[in-house]
């Protein structure tokens, strides 16, 4: 990969993150995703998988300014997240996706809306939701139904999140 090329895709993780575009990466980004998937399945806030889900957005918050926000300003900005966040979803994807792993379990709890599985279809409703593009959330959908059963397991997101996260960087 050159280094345009990173830089490029360096720049849409961080677009991911910062959900509501104001530059930097926040708390207030994690409970706009979290809103904004509880918005789309119609879940209300208050409820049980919508207080699990903003838990885990807060968790996902403090995993992420614990890696990344090196000033202590709680906010992670685009060079915090090259410096610190880029680097360690470059070592260790798997590691790092494991600090969402209480965000995604909630996910899938709201995504799973009749109890048996969470179909590709939410998957790309939740990854609409969080303004991801159409074409990218068609294409994981596919990618993450591995052994093509209808459903995706956890573990599967899990490591679909961990390999969207995992840039490797330009030949040094
Ligand atoms: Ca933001
Ligand atoms: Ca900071």
């Amino acid at each position: 990969m050159d280094s345009a090329e990173y830089e490029r895709k360096i720049a849409a993780r961080f677009a991911t993150f910062d959900q509501d575009g104001n530059g930097t990466i926040d708390r207030e980004d994690f409970s706009t995703a979290a809103r904004a998937v509880l918005a789309e399945f119609g879940t209300t806030p208050r409820s049980d998988k919508g207080q699990q889900l903003f838990s885990g957005a807060e968790a996902f918050w403090q995993g992420m300014a614990g890696i990344a926000d090196v000033d202590g300003d709680q906010r992670v900005s685009r060079d915090e997240f090259i410096t610190g966040a880029a680097k360690r979803l470059r070592d260790n994807p798997e590691r790092f996706a494991e600090i969402a792993r209480p965000f995604l379990h909630a996910v899938i709890a709201v995504a799973d809306v009749d109890g048996d599985g969470v179909t590709p279809q939410a998957v790309v409703r939740v990854l609409r939701a969080l303004r991801i593009g159409p074409d990218v959330a068609q294409l994981v959908a596919a990618v993450l139904d591995g052994d093509g059963d209808g459903r995706i397991s956890e573990a599967e997101i899990l490591t679909a999140f961990a390999g969207y996260c995992g840039v490797e960087a330009p030949d040094a």
